[in-house]
């Protein structure tokens, strides 16, 4: 006995069983099964056409300016550091000459001071004498060593960690916890379990528990 076509209200005997869905068809409705399935073919084959064309005029250069500004701000970040070291070391290194100098400076005063003293007064004594000799020695010796003074400095390599900077790709739907700005300010959170904290036109901060929920209404 011989099968019908298996289209709705077709009364023609079925003469090909069709390989890829198993439906019996007759001649015409075996035609129109195979256009129905080339034309699939051509939507497809639009959809892919689009893509291509999204491809070509495809533009992340925001995404990538973006990302090198964070960069940028990482090395002008990392270089102030260095600079300020430096500043310090270099004010470090003043700070140990002047010190050396401001005391030798006053000692050299002081002594001078009192010798006047002595010389308006024309007076002094043996002892006086040889204590501003051996004063004046020490001094010397002070100024030889201020003169020779110098200084070893021992610096090691900065070692820059490659992991410094990590680039990770996400879509602008993955929020990235690691991109937020660190914490501004804490606020007790009421105990309720679902409230808004604060909004404006953009985000909506909430308290759902246990999360603290960040909402922005563009994504
Ligand atoms: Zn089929
Ligand atoms: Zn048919």
């Amino acid at each position: 006995m011989s099968q019908s076509c298996s289209v709705k209200k077709c009364t023609r005997t079925s003469r090909w069983v069709c390989d890829c869905c198993q439906q019996n068809f007759c001649l015409q409705h075996l035609n129109e099964h195979n256009a129905f399935l080339t034309s699939q073919l051509n939507s497809l084959n639009d959809n892919i056409k689009v893509l291509r064309d999204r491809l070509k005029t495809l533009n992340i250069h925001t995404a990538i300016a973006n990302s090198r500004r964070k960069l940028e701000e990482w090395r002008q970040d990392c270089y102030k550091k260095i600079d300020y070291l430096f500043e310090q070391k270099c004010q470090e290194l003043d700070q140990l000459v002047e010190e050396k100098i401001r005391q030798q400076r006053e000692e050299l005063n002081r002594i001078y001071s009192k010798i006047t003293e002595l010389i308006n007064a024309q007076e002094t004594t043996r002892q006086d004498i040889d204590l501003f000799t051996l004063n004046i020695r020490q001094l010397e010796t002070n100024m030889n060593n201020i003169e020779q003074t110098c200084f070893t400095i021992n610096t090691h390599p900065l070692v820059i960690d490659d992991k410094f900077t990590l680039i990770k790709t996400t879509t602008e739907r993955e929020l990235d916890l690691l991109t937020l700005s660190p914490v501004y300010r804490t606020m007790r959170y009421p105990k309720e379990s679902f409230v808004s904290l604060i909004s404006n036109d953009r985000y909506l901060m909430m308290h759902q528990q246990p999360n603290l929920c960040l909402v922005d209404r563009e994504m």
